[in-house]
C-alpha cells in the first residue's frame, strides 16, 4: 500500500499542501491526478511511499466536550486546553460509552431551556461535588444508552488467516458504519462548509482556526453546517487493481478501472468476498484491455 506524501522538508514553514492519494498493491499507480508540490513538473504523477494504516482509515479530531449540554462549546481560549480526540469516538462518548480520561457528565435529571438559558438541576443540587467528582464520576449503566464493546472481540492468533481476516475486517467496517448513522440520527455532528474540521455536540466550537477561503470575514470561526458520515470517517477511495501482479495502474486506462474505499480495496485484495455494494463501482465487469490492444481502443 502507497501513498503519496512529499518527502518532509526541514523548514517547517515551507510546509505545502500534501497530496492524499492512496494506493493499494503491489505497485504505484501511473495515474496522473496529482496536485501536490510541483506536480505539474511531473506532469502530475504522484510520487509514492509506503502508507501506513492512517492512509487507509482517517478518524478526524474535534474537541472533548465534558458536558455537552452545560457547556457545549469550546471557546477561543480553551483551545489548548481542551482535549482533541477522533470525533468517532467523542460521538461514542457523548452517546454513552464511557471512555477513562475523558470523562462525560451523565445527567439523573433532565436539563431545561427557559428563555434561552439552561437550567440545570442537577448542578444546583451539588455544584461542588460534581467539581471534585469530575474525573471519578460513576455513571448507573441504567441512565445512558451504554455502547459496550465486547471483551472477546479482540482477535486471536488462530485467526490470523488472511482471508478470515480480512472478512472480519470488513464486516466490522460495515458495522461500524452502520453504528455511526444510527448515532448520528440523535446526536449532531457539525462540519466547516470551508475546511474538514468536525465538532460532535449541540453546536460547532467557537475557536478561531479556521484558514479556508473567506475565513477574514468570519474572524477564523468556521462556518458550521450538518456533517454526513463521509465527514466522520473519511472513505478515501482508491483505485481498484484487478490484476494484484499485473503492471501498474496506466493513465491512458482510466476509464476501465472501478474505485472502492481504501478498506473495502485492502480487505479484497487479501481475500474477502467483494461487497455486493461495490461491485459496480469497482467495475467488475470490466475487463481493461492487455498492453498491446492499448493502440486500438485509444
Ligand atoms: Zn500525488
Ligand atoms: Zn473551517
Ligand atoms: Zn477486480
Amino acid at each position: 500500500m502507497y501513498s503519496d506524501v512529499p518527502k518532509p522538508r526541514t523548514d517547517k514553514s515551507q510546509r505545502k499542501p500534501f497530496c492524499y492519494e492512496v494506493h493499494i498493491g503491489n505497485v504505484g499507480h501511473e495515474i496522473r491526478t496529482c496536485t501536490g508540490p510541483k506536480s505539474g513538473s511531473r506532469s502530475a504523477t504522484h510520487v509514492w511511499r509506503k502508507g501506513g494504516v492512517s492512509d487507509v482509515i482517517f478518524f478526524p479530531k474535534c474537541f472533548h466536550l465534558y458536558d455537552r449540554v452545560g457547556k457545549s462549546r469550546v471557546v477561543h481560549d480553551e483551545r489548548h486546553s481542551a482535549p482533541r480526540i477522533p470525533a468517532i469516538l467523542e460521538l461514542c462518548i457523548q452517546a454513552g460509552v464511557d471512555v477513562e480520561n475523558y470523562p462525560s457528565k451523565r445527567r439523573t435529571k433532565p436539563v431545561y431551556s427557559i428563555e434561552g438559558r439552561i437550567v440545570d438541576f442537577e448542578s444546583v443540587a451539588g455544584m461542588d461535588e460534581m467539581e471534585t467528582n469530575l474525573f471519578f464520576e460513576n455513571v448507573d449503566d441504567n441512565e445512558v444508552d451504554v455502547l459496550r464493546r465486547d471483551p472477546n472481540s479482540e482477535l486471536n492468533a488462530e485467526d490470523t488467516n488472511l482471508i478470515e481476516l480480512s472478512t472480519r475486517t470488513l464486516d466490522s467496517w460495515f458495522e461500524m458504519i452502520g453504528g455511526v448513522r444510527t448515532i448520528m440520527e440523535k446526536y449532531n455532528v457539525w462540519t466547516c462548509g470551508y475546511c474538514p474540521e468536525v465538532q460532535v455536540g449541540p453546536k460547532g466550537h467557537k475557536v478561531r482556526m479556521c484558514r479556508a477561503s473567506k475565513h477574514q470575514s468570519r474572524n477564523g470561526l468556521h462556518a458550521w453546517q450538518e456533517a454526513t458520515i463521509n465527514d466522520l470517517v473519511g472513505p478515501n477511495y482508491v483505485w481498484h487493481v484487478h490484476d494484484l501482479n499485473g503492471p501498474p495502474l496506466r493513465n491512458d486506462l482510466k476509464r476501465y478501472y472501478g474505485k472502492a474505499p481504501a478498506v473495502v480495496e485492502l480487505c479484497v485484495q487479501a481475500g474477502a468476498p467483494v461487497p455486493d455494494q461495490y461491485r459496480s463501482m469497482m467495475r467488475l465487469d470490466v475487463v481493461p484491455p492487455e498492453r498491446d490492444e492499448v493502440d486500438l481502443v485509444a
